[in-house]
């Protein structure tokens, strides 16, 4: 160990419904010295995503649940401070897994070298990283969209809402999105492009607010909050429609299980695909995407926004802000310079 010190946030309770910032606990610990073949990283920027609530309760799934006491993980961005891994250098930008905490020991296998003059470092969490990826996935490989198509997104003014929306425009697709602000809506109309957009928490009927925003029905549904979003989809889905599930964010807090849509049986009827996926099964896909998103970004065909929060400690009030709607595009806490 070294005298250096790194703070770091720990899981203190199981959450039961929304966390609260008391289900956290700031920590330190000393940093390990750098042995041969390893790297030490200071991470400038650390994401905090939806997924990391289903981290939180301890079950068998996809991923391995968080420790109690135990510093919390997930996506960061880093600077290698100091390198005995000939791959790495000091000064070299890189993409990670252990957020949370300001500094990390890597031996370089679980780290990626990244390129800030492709895009700013932190959109390796965001449009040039995993969200990113899973929008390009889920709305190309499983909603199939064409050209002429209408594709209805919800949370569309998110990290991956907001790049399915825009890469469904790019496909030809008239694009309806979903979000809970008239801001987000605004942003959605006149940057992104939609071609309608509604605010849902100010909207009576969703179900009726679907059928006016889309006409012509709905060829594929990008679910990205469940409940009454979905049930709204299912309503106005065309005959042979595909439904990715992405995420549920709706369902994420409930204490108890949630009924599904009173109207699941149109997937019967209307001869529905309805496909869940998890985008880390799918990074065989990362260098076709990379080529893409490369080349729609530089035609400055792709914006993005980004809520920033300033400082490790905050990283509990960003994570729990993402289940109110707190951020306005990818979700990035700015734990070091
Ligand atoms: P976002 O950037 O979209 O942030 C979450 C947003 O969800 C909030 O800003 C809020 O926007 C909306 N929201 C929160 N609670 C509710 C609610 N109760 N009802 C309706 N909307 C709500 O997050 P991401 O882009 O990172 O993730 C979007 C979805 O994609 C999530 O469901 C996530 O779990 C899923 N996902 C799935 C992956 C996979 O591999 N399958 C990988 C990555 C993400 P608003 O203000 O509009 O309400």
């Amino acid at each position: 160990m070294t005298d250096k010190k790194s703070r770091e946030i720990r899981l203190k309770n199981r959450p039961a419904g929304l966390p609260g910032e008391g289900d956290f606990e700031l920590g330190e610990a000393a940093v390990p010295q750098v042995g041969p073949g390893q790297i030490l990283v200071q991470n400038i920027y650390m994401s905090v995503d939806p997924y990391m609530r289903g981290r939180m309760v301890d079950r068998k799934s996809y991923v391995p649940p968080f420790q109690l006491n135990q510093p919390l993980d997930g996506g960061c961005v880093g600077r290698v401070v100091e390198s005995k891994n000939e791959q790495f250098g000091a000064g070299d930008y890189v993409l990670g897994m252990s957020g949370w905490r300001e500094y990390f020991v890597s031996d370089g296998k679980d780290i990626f070298k990244i390129d800030p003059s492709v895009a700013p470092i932190q959109a390796y969490l965001g449009t040039f990283g995993m969200p990113g990826l899973t929008a390009y996935y889920g709305l190309l490989e499983i909603g199939k969209p064409q050209a002429g198509e209408t594709v209805f997104v919800s949370a569309a003014s998110g990290a991956v809402g907001s790049i399915v929306c825009q890469i469904a425009k790019l496909t030809g697709c008239h694009v309806v999105g979903s979000a809970g602000s008239d801001e987000k809506v605004a942003w959605l109309l006149d940057e992104v492009g939609v071609d309608a957009a509604f605010n849902y928490k100010k909207t009576n009927d969703i179900i009726a607010e679907v059928g006016r925003k889309c006409p012509n029905g709905i060829d594929v549904y990008y679910e990205n909050v469940g409940g009454v979003h979905l049930e709204a989809a299912l309503e106005h889905m065309n005959q042979f429609g595909r439904i990715v599930m992405c995420g549920m964010i709706s369902m994420y807090n409930a204490t108890k299980p949630v009924a599904g849509p009173p109207n699941l049986a149109y997937i019967i009827r209307k001869q529905l695909t309805m496909q869940g996926f998890i985008v880390g099964d799918h990074f065989d896909k990362l260098m076709q995407f990379y080529a893409d998103m490369g080349k729609w970004t530089a035609a400055g065909k792709i914006k993005w926004k980004e809520t920033i929060v300033e400082g490790l400690e905050n990283a509990p009030r960003a994570f729990i802000g993402l289940f109110k709607g707190d951020n306005f595009g990818k979700m990035l806490v700015k734990v070091g310079d």
